[in-house]
């Protein structure tokens, strides 16, 4: 199993002294030595190695970071929040951008903390082709016309080859895929959710679906959103991810988890994802919460908490009010009720089911007072967000491995790192250096307590960094060193196609 590019007796940058290495892939889960030279893993040995600095952590988990497929946390700030929940490489897949080298350009200019990546924004194309809205200005446009009904209509055929055409753009410019958030847009033709299946599995990429609702849930629905999931992976060969399945499928994640596993029983390839929390976060505009459709996911007005004042909604009166003021406005929707067993059943079975990989869905951070400050440190009580995106990876280790011991340490470590990269290899070759632990692979590594990494993050109190991490390193380059994080770090590189 222990793998070692060069020699033991050669002197590394770097030492981690006499942790517990857990390897995913190999099943690795062994005290060992790690080395790391220039941003790259050299060693790993149960012999002692010479480093030029050497780290005690004797008595800690090393692993490799977490990838987060899931993140619209793109800045400074955010990035940090997730260094400290073990994320090294925080990518957007399911909203995306477009145009994708906007994001790019705009992430290697300023510096990011962790390793960044997007996929191509079927909504943001569709913005500009069908709504005749700017096209571009990063997650922020995109939050604040998610509920724009403009965008939203069915389109003709010129305009959806105007899509395509932009989405080709952004695959030829290094987009990781295509985020269709269909979800927000749930009256289109599934033709043209067939087409846009189509051109990612020609271009050999996976898209990242944000569901339409389900027959259940709305029975008016031009297809249902897991049924056009499955047939976009049977029709045309696409790897088509299935994002949060617990948020979209809430009482029938059973019947959706099981039409999933019967389409890989086919030969279909559909991944799934989940996060560990029963309240979702979204722009208050968007179309599926208008209060005529609240219904369908068994909410009412008041399970709405309108995140810039912290104001929980009274009323369908007062949501319409707030959807036509601040319709990109963030808001929180307490789907599933973690104190009640009976629908945390749902979150810990999407959660659980062998094909999923941990998400975070984590948000862009609201500013209530004043413009927003990315490189605020530590975040200001004015900065307010959901709690997966501070507490999601460390919430699944508290959660599922200690506390109902559901997952195996290595389990968890898997689907939050190797998993996600296993997903993504294919279409992205960056990623078979990532979510190992072995030679020759990416220098992203955490190193942990077991007993202790915990979530902190609540909705009352959604930026309170995780804890329990000693050491977070990308790319060989310290971001949390001894429990702190380091605020000139900015190491991440940016992961293409
Ligand atoms: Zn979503």
């Amino acid at each position: 199993m222990m793998r070692s590019a060069v020699p033991p007796t050669r002197t590394h940058d770097l030492v981690l002294r006499g942790g517990r290495v857990l390897d995913p892939e190999t099943g690795l889960d062994a005290t060992a030595d790690v080395g790391v030279t220039a941003g790259t893993i050299t060693a790993v040995s149960p012999q002692p190695l010479t480093g030029l600095r050497t780290l005690d952590v004797t008595g800690l988990v090393v692993a490799p970071g977490f990838i987060d497929m899931h993140s619209h946390s793109h800045d400074v700030i955010g990035h940090r929040l997730q260094a400290l929940d073990g994320v090294t490489t925080a990518l957007d897949l399911e909203a995306g951008l477009s145009p994708v080298d906007e994001g790019y350009r705009q992430a290697a200019a300023e510096g990011r903390p962790l390793n960044y990546g997007f996929s191509a924004s079927w909504c943001q194309a569709r913005m500009t082709v069908v709504g005749g809205l700017p096209h571009g200005g990063g997650i922020a446009a995109g939050l604040r016309n998610l509920g724009n009904p403009s965008w939203q209509h069915e389109a003709d055929a010129r305009q959806v080859d105007a899509l395509l055409e932009l989405l080709r753009l952004d695959l030829a410019a290094g987009a990781l895929g295509i985020g269709v958030v269909v979800g927000y847009a749930p009256l289109i033709k599934p033709e043209e959710y067939l087409a846009v299946s189509r051109l990612a599995a020609t271009a050999g990429v996976a898209t990242y679906t944000h569901a339409r609702h389900l027959v259940e849930q709305v029975a008016g629905t031009p297809i249902d959103g897991a049924e056009e999931i499955a047939r976009a992976a049977a029709e045309t060969g696409v790897h088509a991810h299935y994002c949060h399945v617990n948020s979209t499928s809430l009482s029938h994640t059973d019947r959706v988890l099981r039409l999933m596993d019967g389409v890989r029983a086919e030969g279909g390839r559909i991944s799934t994802e989940a996060y560990p929390y029963g309240a979702g976060m979204t722009a208050i505009g968007a179309a599926f919460l208008a209060p005529e459709q609240l219904g369908a996911a068994g909410l009412t007005a008041t399970d709405i908490v309108y995140a810039p004042t912290g104001e929980r909604v009274t009323d369908d009166k007062r949501l319409r009010e707030l959807r036509a003021s601040d319709p990109g406005g963030l808001a929180i929707a307490h789907f599933l009720d973690e104190n009640d067993p009976h629908e945390r059943g749902f979150i810990d079975r999407a959660l659980l089911h062998s094909s999923t990989v941990i998400g975070s869905d984590a948000m862009p951070l609201v500013w209530t007072k004043g413009p927003a400050d990315p490189m605020a440190w530590p975040p200001p009580p004015e900065a307010i967000t959901h709690p997966r995106t501070a507490g999601t990876y460390s919430k699944v280790l508290r959660r599922y491995v200690r506390e109902l011991g559901a997952l195996s340490l290595v389990e968890a470590v898997g689907r939050s790192s190797f998993e996600p990269a296993r997903l993504l290899q294919d279409s992205v070759p960056a990623m078979r250096r990532k979510g190992r632990l072995q030679a020759g692979c990416d220098a992203d590594l955490i190193v942990f307590d077991p007993d202790t990494v915990t979530d902190q993050a609540t909705y009352e109190h959604s930026t309170r960094p995780s804890t329990g991490y000693a050491h977070v390193l990308v790319g060989g380059v310290p971001v949390v060193q001894d429990g702190v994080l380091c605020l000139d770090a900015l190491p991440g590189k940016p992961v293409r196609t």
